[in-house]
């Protein structure tokens, strides 16, 4: 099945077309030989990554290909997300990752930020959570929050 992705790299916005095949014999055919194609690549190119093989097309510069690569075979987010500030219920602080994980890594990553109960003052930039879940990336205020002074 062919997917259509959009390439996030640069303003161009380039539309991919996609598709891969599982492990097997096809997987060490001669790149150029997509067979929802007859043979034909359709202008695309064909990879072999991890055994398995991609055919891409669309992209116009290589930094596509590896977006491509990227986020059919390791696709990677971001998120964010609110916590309430230490003895309050509703003073929320918003918080994101410092860089994109694997989307496997996501819900041990929110169950870890659920838990999470920032003490005052938190300044916008402040690591939360660094390495959280050992995934290489912190968990970083997007908000500065229990700073307020009187006037
Ligand atoms: S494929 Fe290249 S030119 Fe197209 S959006 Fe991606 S980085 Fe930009």
């Amino acid at each position: 099945m062919i997917d259509r992705l959009t390439c996030l790299l640069c303003p161009l916005g380039c539309e991919l077309e996609a598709d891969i095949e599982a492990p097997g014999p096809d997987a060490r055919m001669p790149a150029g030989e997509h067979p929802a194609e007859d043979g034909v690549d359709g202008g695309g190119e064909t990879l072999i990554v991890d055994g398995r093989r991609l055919w891409i097309k669309g992209h116009r510069c290589p930094e596509g290909i590896d977006f491509a690569v990227e986020e059919i075979l390791r696709p990677k987010r971001n998120l964010a997300a609110s916590v309430p500030l230490a003895g309050t219920a509703d003073r929320m602080v918003s918080v994101r990752l410092s860089d994109r994980v694997p989307r496997e890594m996501m819900f041990p990553i929110l169950a870890e930020i659920a838990s999470l109960r920032p003490v005052p003052p938190v300044r916008r930039g402040e690591v939360l959570i660094r390495n959280v879940c050992g995934a290489g990336v912190d968990v970083i205020a997007t908000r500065t929050m229990g700073d307020e002074r009187p006037a």
